[in-house]
């Protein structure tokens, strides 16, 4: 076992470099110099995205894998430019490591944000490397770029639009639960729930299909839950909406969940966040068409939730026909 203290910044550095460049065309410079030197592809905008991890605030060691969370610090930045219809290019990874911390933990954190730095050709192409006293900090950067008209901005929905998502909702938050009950995962529905939470994939392939056709006109990922992040595309916007529970996409892996723990998976599919699909406002003449492409390209469904509105108000129509009112700081329950 090695130590961070044992190897030193420098040290580490080394033992990362390794693997990180995964696509190198664009690339004039990687790790080992002052500055990251690549090319851009002119007539094409630059798109930068960054978040921060902070152990304790958004992790638990205990609770993941270091592969899992180095996975899950990238594919939660791709998913931000997945978000705006772009192509993700390449990423910098910022760590701040106590001095006891193992230095194959790292390794492992390193190795995840590899594995899906190959899958989706982001390169690992510098970043910064400090001590930390007590709590593990990484903060990751991820330059990508896109046609500009083809952007997917948040303020672009119109009343009319159809609301969409490109995959399931709720299935992280229940595998949360599991992880945190620290219940056995090895039965299938529930190893899918857990997969849900540390490994998810970005959609950028959707996001880059949704941008190409032209008539996606907003889209989001779902990061924070379906309420809340559909509060944000609708304020940008300017516009209301209205979700239909029949039509919540919720997986047969988490009706199951919830079945057995006698919870409704609908508080899950609008509160439960971490899911990392796109929700869109698709104009509603050409959903129909690109539903059917969808599916054809991805084999799986686009699903229909819900409507852009004119009134300033989000509202849900219940399984039997109500309609209330929908809270986007989402189910209380899961307030501190
Ligand atoms: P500087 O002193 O100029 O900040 P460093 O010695 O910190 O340079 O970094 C040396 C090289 O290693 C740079 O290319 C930097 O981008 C890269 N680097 C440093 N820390 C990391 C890290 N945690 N992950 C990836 N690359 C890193
Ligand atoms: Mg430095």
């Amino acid at each position: 076992m090695t130590l961070f203290s044992d190897i030193g910044e420098f040290g580490f550095i080394d033992k990362i470099r390794n693997g990180c460049e995964v696509c190198p065309e664009s690339i004039v410079k990687g790790i080992g110099d002052d500055a990251a030197v690549f090319r851009t592809d002119h007539g094409k905008v630059t798109l930068l995205t960054t978040d921060l991890l902070v152990e304790r605030i958004h992790f638990i060691k205990e609770g993941m894998s270091g592969f899992e969370l180095g996975y899950k610090s990238l594919a939660v930045n791709l998913s931000d430019i997945a978000a705006m219809g772009g192509t993700a290019e390449h990423a910098f990874v910022s760590i701040a490591v106590p001095e006891n911390c193992k230095i194959e933990w790292i390794e492992q954190i390193y190795d995840g944000m590899k594995a899906l730095g190959k899958k989706y050709a982001v390169n690992i192409l510098g970043g910064d490397t400090t001590g930390s006293k007590k709590d593990l900090v990484i903060n990751v950067a991820v330059v990508g770029s896109a046609q500009e008209k083809e952007i997917l901005y948040r303020s672009g929905a119109r009343p009319g639009d159809i609301l969409c998502t490109t995959g399931y909702i709720g299935d992280s938050r229940a595998g949360l639960d599991l992880i945190l009950k620290q219940a056995l995962i090895d039965e299938p529905h529930m190893s899918v729930l857990k997969k849900a939470h540390v490994l998810p994939e970005p959609h950028l392939k959707e996001g880059r299909f949704l941008a190409e056709t032209g008539k996606v006109h907003s889209a989001i990922d779902i990061s924070d839950g379906l309420s809340s992040d559909l509060k944000h595309l609708t304020d940008e916007s300017g516009v209301g909406a209205v979700i239909f529970s029949d039509k919540l996409p919720i997986s047969k892996d988490l009706k199951f969940f919830c079945e057995s723990c006698d919870i409704d998976p609908v508080q899950f599919a609008l509160a439960g966040g971490e899911d990392y699909v796109l929700l869109c406002a698709v104009d509603r003449n050409a959903c129909e068409k690109i539903a059917r492409g969808f599916k054809e390209k991805f084999g799986k469904t686009l699903f229909r939730l819900g409507r852009v509105t004119e009134t300033e108000k989000i509202e849900r129509v219940g399984t039997d026909g109500s309609r209330y009112p929908m809270d986007p700081s989402g189910w209380d329950h899961f307030k501190k």
